[in-house]
């Protein structure tokens, strides 16, 4: 057994990062930073099924709840997303499997891009779809080619003779933080009748993302990764025919019993989260609304680190340029160099900045790391900008 010492000396670990003087970089961690507001909503709902005290009789059902404003609340997340549905389910991985179970029936294909996330692929894997990728353009930029996306559809009708059952882009790739042109994805898939699932994971709640506008038929997106809320919690948001799809109700009857269930939406096993951490992302939701305005000004932190850090000898940013989002790439051959002789090898990069209070760098990594400026402020940006230019300097790297 697992002792409370132990659990406790976890709980310092965790309070000394969020704690106010570290700067964590991780990209996973910035957008899902609890306000006040969700703070307060986690200690008042940490109970159980905290959510279902007026849970209503006729239906059941987590989605019409209205003490708390559940109910309201999907609307609002609809609407916010142009969208006509919205549910809230554990993360978004989950969002996609629903999506791909419901839509395809064993052995269809699913077109996707080259840089998903894992998680897509296990997806189609457990609903029992096939994938067929679009390829980016590789090294540096990996961009990727969404013309690629018609010439796929084709494809796949040629070789089973029906269409994919569904389209996925994603928005935002978690790997270079590359940008995604979305409407022109939504426009071919509309033009080939085939359903389009936008993974708005790293885009949807810190920066404006219609799905109208965008031409998407679905749009998922992670709670705990953009929304200011707490794990678990994912977003599934449809227009209204695929929501009918997707959402079908309960068809089972016992065969001894006759009992049926005929007002649960089959694909979310009723209810999905009934407690805390759906009361963070309601929680939150107001200043989510808000800060998605300010997406201007977090590009502009992420690019003024780029220009910085690749100051730095032999340190570069890959994937497209200028960066249009806050996840930011970066390749140093410099910092590399210099874990190759170090005696704590490519650890002394997580140790030099820990020092410096800045982490969420991948322990061990110098060659190729991720990080994010989102919602950093400007004077934690030149912080971590300067370093970076320090441990560079130490170390007999120029910075130009
Ligand atoms: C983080 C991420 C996911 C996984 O999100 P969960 O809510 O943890 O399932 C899926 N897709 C993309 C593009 C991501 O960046």
């Amino acid at each position: 057994m697992m002792g409370k010492s132990k659990l406790e000396r976890y709980l310092q670990m965790r309070r000394e990062f969020a704690d106010k003087r570290l700067i964590n970089l991780n990209p996973i961690q910035r957008g899902g930073v609890l306000t006040e507001a969700a703070k307060e909503a986690i200690v008042e709902f940490g109970d159980g099924y905290s959510t279902c005290d007026w849970c209503p009789p006729k239906t059941s059902r987590l989605d019409q709840i209205e003490r708390p404003p559940i109910a309201q609340f999907m609307k609002d997340l609809a609407t916010f997303l142009g969208m006509d549905v919205a549910r809230v389910v554990t993360r978004c991985r989950e969002a996609i499997f629903i999506v791909f179970r419901t839509l395809g029936r064993p052995g269809d294909y699913v077109v996707v891009d080259g840089l998903a996330h894992y998680s897509t692929y296990v997806a189609a894997e457990l609903a029992g779809l096939k994938v067929k990728e679009v390829p980016h353009g590789g090294y540096p930029e990996f961009k990727l080619n969404l013309d690629a996306y018609a010439d796929k559809m084709d494809e796949v009708k040629r070789e089973t003779g029906k269409l994919p059952a569904a389209v996925l882009l994603t928005h935002v790739d978690p790997t270079y933080g590359n940008l995604n042109d979305a409407a022109a994805v939504g426009k071919t898939c509309r033009e080939h009748g085939v359903p389009f699932l936008l993974n708005a994971a790293y885009t949807a709640g810190v920066m404006p993302v219609n799905g109208e506008k965008l031409g998407a038929d679905a749009i998922v997106s992670s709670g705990h990764k953009s929304w200011a809320a707490s794990a678990p919690t994912g977003i599934l948001a449809m227009k209204r025919e695929i929501a009918d799809r997707v959402l079908g109700r309960s068809k089972i009857v016992g065969d001894w019993s006759k009992r049926s269930f005929p007002q649960k939406e089959c694909a979310l096993l009723g209810c999905t989260v009934m407690g805390a951490p759906l009361l963070t992302l309601m929680a939150s939701f107001p200043s989510v609304v808000e800060r998605v305005g300010h997406w201007g000004e977090e590009v502009k932190k992420a690019r003024y680190l780029v220009e910085q850090l690749e100051r730095i000898e032999g340190t570069r940013q890959l994937g497209t340029r200028p960066k249009q989002h806050t996840l930011i790439h970066l390749e140093s051959n410099g910092l590399y160099k210099v874990s190759q002789t170090h005696k704590r090898r490519g650890f002394f990069l997580y140790e030099e900045l820990k020092k410096r209070n800045v982490v969420g760098i991948q322990p061990g990594l110098t060659k190729h790391f991720e990080l994010s400026t989102y919602g950093l402020t400007p004077e934690q940006v030149t912080h971590v900008a300067s370093a970076f230019h320090e441990i560079a300097e130490k170390y007999g790297l120029s910075v130009g």
